[in-house]
Order: C-alpha cells, then sequence, then structure tokens
C-alpha cells in the first residue's frame, strides 16, 4: 500500500480543539493504513511525535520516536510510577502545529503508557525523560490541550 504524507492541522484548527474518540476494533483496518500515513508524515516532518489529531482525525492514535523506532499507539492511556517526589520535570517543547512556538511545560518524568499496537495487541512501555514527555504531549493532543492552554 502506498504511504501518503498528510498535512499537518496548524493552530487555530478545530481538530486540535476537540476531544477525540476511542478506536474501536471494526475501525482497524483504517486504523491500520492511518498509521502508515502517520509514520511518514512524522519522518517527513523530523518530528518525535505525532496526534491523529493534527492530521485532522480526532480519533485516540498516536506515534511516538523511540530511537530509530516509531511506535503506534492506539487508544493510549499513562499513569505516573515510582514516588510522586521528584517525578516531575520541565523542559522546552515544540510542536508541529504551533510553528516556532516553544513553551516550558511540567509533566511526569517517569509514566507507564497502556495501549493497543496495529495488531490490537496490548502493550505497555515504561519511560521516561523525553520520550516520557513527548507521549504526554501527544496523549494531551487526543484531549484537545496544545501546550499553549
Ligand atoms: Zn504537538
Amino acid at each position: 500500500m502506498k504511504k501518503m504524507i498528510l498535512q499537518i492541522e496548524k493552530h487555530p484548527s478545530k481538530f486540535l480543539t476537540t476531544i477525540s474518540d476511542e478506536v474501536q476494533l471494526r475501525d482497524l483496518k483504517l486504523a491500520k493504513t492511518l498509521i502508515k500515513d502517520m509514520i511518514a508524515t512524522l519522518k517527513n516532518a523530523d518530528g518525535m511525535g505525532l496526534a491523529a489529531p493534527q492530521i485532522a482525525v480526532n480519533k485516540r492514535i498516536i506515534i511516538v520516536k523511540t530511537g530509530n523506532k516509531y511506535v503506534e499507539m492506539i487508544n493510549p492511556e499513562y499513569v505516573p510510577v515510582g514516588d510522586d517526589c521528584g517525578n516531575t520535570i520541565s523542559s522546552q517543547e515544540g510542536c508541529l502545529s504551533l510553528p516556532n512556538v516553544h513553551c516550558t511545560v511540567a509533566r511526569w518524568n517517569h509514566i507507564r503508557v497502556n495501549y493497543l499496537n496495529s495488531k490490537w495487541d496490548e502493550r505497555f512501555l515504561e519511560l521516561s525523560g523525553i520520550q516520557s514527555i513527548c507521549v504526554q504531549h501527544e496523549i494531551d493532543h487526543l484531549n484537545g490541550v496544545l501546550m499553549i492552554d
């Protein structure tokens, strides 16, 4: 199947301020196509992460770059792990939907994220630092939240 590079929605766009719907099993075929296109789009933009609302689809799908790999996460949810004490991190974040804007945002440092992969298998990852920040940033997009909010 041919991959497509999709246009990235820029602020203000109604897709970026809408709460996205959970992906259902019956949507999986569509989701797989979307995931391929999202990975191609993220590679092309040389970004760290991409959420489906950024390509004008309000479904709970994100792509996160970890090392050289692109991990797709369907219906992702995270919880902080470890003691709350010291488990926050602030850094300057950027966003493909807000070109030339950088914001300092406080996040959890260590998280566990549960999600489904494109085979509908339950998976989880424990992440810290920049990858943890990236997952939290992308899940914010699924909730219609931008880093400027
Ligand atoms: Zn973003």
